[in-house]
């Protein structure tokens, strides 16, 4: 934890980021490469705090948190020098003889916040995008995951450069310290309650935010889908990371006709995966903490459906849920009335496509939704909106680059990944050049003849 008062180690960033050093492209393309090297130098460590913290296996661990952080850091780092470039503007006529271009300015000193379900990757990302747009960083890992915290913590100290880039460990009290400063733009990634005490605290200096939050979001399983693929794909969704991920699938709506057939495969998936018994499995996840584990079981005690169709068992002391799918759930049923944020999957059956569409439009705008359907893929993804969306697959519009990844409404505001964290963390400056010589027929300047009124007019 750095014992650096909060105010102090703001302010000492501050007069680096003036001092024009994380603008100049050598620097922000060198603490790209070191924190690449960073990840991949130490993946085993890294994988193992991740296991002491989550019960993460070994491949989820390195393919979600660690490669695809150093992944997204590599092609910042390839990409920066063209997008930092300034672009031209065409202009109308009015404004000529003159130029118009636009600067990506770094935004200044920048906060990421971080939670503890992917705790490298989230708070990697955002990092890697704020330093190629040329910011100072705090960033702040989440307290839930205390080993992946003090590690990554000590691992940046020794390959980033401090002057600009500061790890702040703690929870609450150091966050709310964070916080009181005047940051000049902040990335949050976590829950909307947090959420809001973020975009709060962040007005009070007029403070830009980009917040990444939660919500439930939904698959739909039409009668003409592909049913292997959905489930596998449903399944991938729901079960890595034993559900703890922000675009999980957090229910499946499916078509009464192929009901009974998802439900099979989805146990098919759950064995081919984790074996009979999934709580010896090496590849199947646990719950961060207690807490959350009792959370989980209280939406299952909550009752509100017909069956458990398998699973169901939960270790308090071990945070152990198995994968459980619940089926003839009704849209009230406690399990429906939050993210679950867990391996348990709540099946409701349709008649009519317009059924999970107005299920979906009656709540919060999902992070995530996921389509399943030949005839009606379209039709559902012009009548609802999400952060992002597939159709016959899953999660898989987080990964491109080229996407934008971001949530609207409650499920968040803002996007980064590839260029969109680029230009999330930049200011964008409006450059207009006129050249010394011009001297403009003076159009604009009183008093307002009738006959210059007319020739803007005309010009305009
Ligand atoms: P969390 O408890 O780790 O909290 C996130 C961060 O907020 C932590 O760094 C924590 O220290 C800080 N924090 C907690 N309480 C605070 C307070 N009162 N004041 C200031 N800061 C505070 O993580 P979480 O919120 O449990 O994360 C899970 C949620 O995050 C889920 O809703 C999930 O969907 C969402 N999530 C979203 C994304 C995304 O990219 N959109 C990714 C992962 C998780």
């Amino acid at each position: 934890m750095s014992n650096e008062p909060t105010e102090q180690l703001v302010a000492r960033l501050r007069r680096t980021l003036d001092s024009g050093r994380t603008r100049d492209l050598d620097w922000r393309r060198a603490q790209l490469l070191a924190l690449s090297q960073m990840l991949t130098e130490n993946k085993d460590a890294l994988v193992g705090a991740l296991a002491e913290d989550l019960g993460k296996p070994r491949f989820e661990a390195w393919a979600g948190d660690v490669a695809s952080s150093a992944s997204e850091a590599d092609h910042l780092r390839k990409h920066v020098r063209s997008w930092a470039r300034d672009s031209s503007a065409r202009l109308p006529l009015p404004f000529l003889p003159g130029r118009g271009s636009i600067r990506h300015e770094p935004r200044g000193v920048v906060l990421v916040i971080a939670p503890w379900n992917y705790p490298v990757y989230l708070l990697a990302t955002p990092l890697a995008a704020a330093l190629a747009a040329g910011n100072a960083v705090v960033c702040k890992p989440s307290e839930l995951a205390p080993a992946t915290s003090a590690l990554i913590t000590r691992l940046a100290g020794e390959y980033l450069d401090p002057s600009a880039i500061a790890f702040v460990e703690g929870g609450v009290d150091e966050t709310t310290a964070l916080l009181e400063q005047k940051f000049d733009h902040i990335l949050y990634t976590g829950n909307g309650t947090v959420g809001r005490i973020v975009a709060s605290a962040a007005a009070r200096h007029l403070t830009p935010t980009t917040l990444e939050l939660g919500g439930k979001s939904p698959a739909i399983v039409d009668r003409d889908a592909n049913l292997k693929q959905a489930a596998s794909r449903i399944a991938f969704a729901k079960w890595s990371n034993a559900g703890q991920t922000c675009i999980a699938v957090d229910h499946v709506w499916v078509h009464h006709d192929v009901h009974d057939e998802l439900v099979e495969r989805l146990a098919t998936e759950v064995r081919e995966r984790y074996g009979d018994d999934p709580k010896q499995s090496p590849d199947f996840g646990r719950i961060v903490n207690e807490r959350h584990t009792a959370r989980i079981a209280g939406l299952i005690d909550g009752g509100g459906y017909d069956d458990v169709a398998f699973g169901g068992d939960i270790d308090l002391e071990s945070r152990y849920v198995a994968p459980t799918v619940l089926t003839g759930v009704k849209p009230d049923a406690a399990v429906m009335g939050e993210e679950i944020f867990g391996p348990v999957l709540p099946v409701l059956g349709f008649g009519d496509i317009s059924e999970p569409i107005e299920h979906i439009n009656k709540g919060d705008h999902p992070l995530a939704l996921y389509v399943f359907s030949r005839r009606n893929s379209d039709r559902v993804l012009a009548a609802t909106t999400s952060g992002g969306a597939c159709v016959n697959d899953t999660m898989m519009q987080v990964f491109p680059p080229s996407l934008p990844f971001g949530g609207v409404g409650e499920s968040g505001y803002g996007a980064y990944h590839g260029k969109w964290g680029f230009e999330t963390f930049s200011h964008r400056r409006a450059i207009y050049r006129r050249p010394g010589f011009f001297v403009e027929p003076a159009l604009a300047k009183a008093p307002y003849t009738e006959t210059k009124q007319r020739l803007a007019r005309f010009v305009y």
